[in-house]
């Protein structure tokens, strides 16, 4: 069942054309991830589906909604979404607990408060007033204000900037934790690793227009593309793009007696295949 329905979406600023005719359809239980490089329209995009931005053509569903329409309902689509905005909101002068508690009053069915702020990490930061976290901590509360509504649809704008590696994993099994809980979740990212990790399908978007949508594992031509093959000889370093790399190694047990120095085996990454893509777009 989709969460979302989007069909030939436009969306203008004065003569520039932010979103040029965008279709997408979201299930529900995904993590869709949508990429591109900045100005894409990305965050418009998101902006349109989430009941911020008005769109100038095209039809929007989210969750059977329209979040242009502003009237009956509107805030019971408010109660069913989550968002994470790429900028931080001013917390004023309240401490991390009373953050999380004050937002989880605005929804009727909230996760517990003590829980959010354990999942996102910041126990022990509980009783510190928000003016005083790090860029990272305050990420992090972000996206604690972002789930506590329980929301079925979460959306992420960049939500992982400044976050430190482990806090990025530590992320990840998060947002893993709430879609197997079945919430959808629609993710704007410039880590390439981040789309990887978490995203079942990506779209990837320039200039307003989608240029793709598929797995991460599918898109352009990663499932099919060469294996890159690299080992050292007599100190140089030589590489060999092959579609049967066993084959390649087993040539190279024979000129070697022993280890093959240096052997490596790679394939295309999600960012080789992505920035090829947009490459190719210039
Ligand atoms: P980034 O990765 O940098 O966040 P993005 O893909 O989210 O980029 P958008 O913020 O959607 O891109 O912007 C798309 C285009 O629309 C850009 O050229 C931007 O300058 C323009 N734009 C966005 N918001 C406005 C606005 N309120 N008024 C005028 N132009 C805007």
């Amino acid at each position: 069942m989709s969460v979302i329905e989007v069909r030939n979406l436009h969306k203008n600023y004065g003569s520039l054309q932010a979103v040029d005719g965008v279709d997408l359809t979201i299930e529900r239980g995904e993590i869709f991830a949508i990429l591109g490089p900045n100005g894409a329209g990305k965050t418009t995009t998101v902006e349109i589906l989430e009941g911020f931005r008005t769109r100038n053509s095209g039809e929007v569903k989210v969750l059977d909604f329209d979040p242009q329409f502003k009237g009956k309902g509107a805030r019971d689509f408010r109660d069913r979404i989550g968002i994470v905005l790429q900028a931080t909101s001013d917390a004023g002068d309240l401490t991390v607990a009373e953050t999380i508690h004050h937002y989880a009053g605005y929804y009727s069915d909230p996760r517990d408060a003590n829980e959010v702020i354990e999942a996102i990490g910041l126990g022990d930061k509980k009783k510190e007033l928000v003016h005083t976290l790090s860029g990272g901590q305050r990420r992090r509360l972000d996206v604690g204000l972002g789930i506590v509504g329980n929301p079925e649809l979460l959306f992420l704008d960049e939500p992982t900037t400044g976050f430190d590696p482990e806090a990025r994993h530590d992320f990840w099994d998060l947002i893993r934790g709430l879609r197997d809980l079945g919430t959808t979740i629609v993710l704007t990212t410039h880590y390439l690793e981040e789309a990887e990790a978490l995203a079942d399908r990506v779209a990837v978007i320039n200039r307003g227009k989608i240029l793709e949508i598929g797995t991460p594992a599918n898109l352009g031509d990663r499932a099919t593309s060469l294996a890159r093959v690299q080992w050292e000889s007599a100190g140089i370093m030589h590489e060999q793009f092959t579609d049967k790399p066993t084959a390649a190694i087993a040539k190279l047990m024979h000129e070697f007696d022993e280890e093959i120095p240096k052997l490596t085996v790679s394939r295309a990454t999600l960012e080789d295949i992505y920035l090829k893509m947009i490459e190719e777009e210039r």
